[in-house]
């Protein structure tokens, strides 16, 4: 018996890394999932590894930074399973994808910070209030958001990303309140560094230095935050809201 038989489940950012673990974690407890990414082409690929290890999916493309297609992915979720019980609001970038990897606070240029927030952490609450509202309709539901453990502490030449991923910790909390009336949990999990397309850059420049402070001496793998998020997402974290889960190896315990 799966952790979350008979649930249907929303997740962004599911072509790569964190979101294809957490997409095919979903589908092994049991989860019908939407896999939602940029292209269809990706999400289609988590889809063909969700069904050959005999789950259901359906892909779906989205651009969270667009609103009426954040709204439309909502409404394809609900359309293949009849309703929405969980959603992984995942999708985000890194500094480097917008060439601000490395630049101080006081030298970001205006649109790689607009875009990092928009992205990041706009892009959350998009997703997050189009699934409210149909959560709200069935009388409850289960979202996690993807935060970081620079929504806990901060990291060199980051400004953008830390604030992000700060201000997805609290919109967390406060939809966990806003929401709780209505059935609906909402938590978030911050991953420490994770072995993904994201971090090759930064491991590449201080790989040595990160591992030296974490805990556990190693990276975590994409599956080790998707057990994190099935968890938060089942009936198990039934009295688990408004909290943010670090899943670092001790990085942050140093
Ligand atoms: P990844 O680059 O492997 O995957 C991110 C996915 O998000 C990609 O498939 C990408 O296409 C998608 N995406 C990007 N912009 C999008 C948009 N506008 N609309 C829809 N989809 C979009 O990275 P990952 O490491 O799996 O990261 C997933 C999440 O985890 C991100 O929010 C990231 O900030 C967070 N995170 C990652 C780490 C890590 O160490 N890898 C640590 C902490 C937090």
């Amino acid at each position: 018996k799966g952790m979350l038989d008979g649930k249907s489940a929303l997740i962004t950012g599911a072509a790569s890394g964190i979101g294809r673990a957490a997409a095919l974690a979903f589908a092994r407890e049991g989860a019908w999932v939407a896999a939602a990414d940029l292209t269809l082409e990706g999400a289609q690929r988590t889809v063909a590894a969700i069904e050959a290890q005999g789950g259901e999916a359906v892909a779906i493309a989205v651009d969270v930074t667009d609103d009426a297609a954040v709204k439309a992915m909502v409404a394809a979720a609900v359309a293949a399973f009849g309703g929405l019980d969980c959603a992984f609001n995942n999708a985000g970038i890194a500094p480097y994808q917008l060439n601000s990897a490395g630049v101080p606070v006081a030298d970001m240029e205006e649109p790689a910070w607009a875009r990092m927030l928009d992205v990041n952490l706009t892009g959350v609450w998009r997703c997050l209030r189009h699934e409210v509202a149909q959560m709200r309709t069935q009388g409850g539901g289960a979202i996690v958001n993807t935060a970081s453990i620079m929504g806990l502490v901060a990291g060199p030449g980051a400004a953008a990303y830390v604030v992000s991923k700060h201000g997805v910790i609290g919109l967390t909390k406060a939809a966990a309140l806003d929401h709780a009336g209505e059935g609906i949990r909402v938590n978030a999990v911050c991953p420490g560094y994770i072995e993904t397309p994201m971090t090759e850059d930064t491991m590449r420049r201080r790989g040595e230095r990160i591992i030296g402070r974490t805990a556990l001496g190693r990276m975590g793998k994409p599956e080790e935050i998707a057990e994190a998020v099935v968890w938060m997402c089942s009936d198990r974290a039934s009295f688990v809201t408004g909290s943010a889960w670090t899943v670092d190896g001790g990085y942050t315990a140093l």
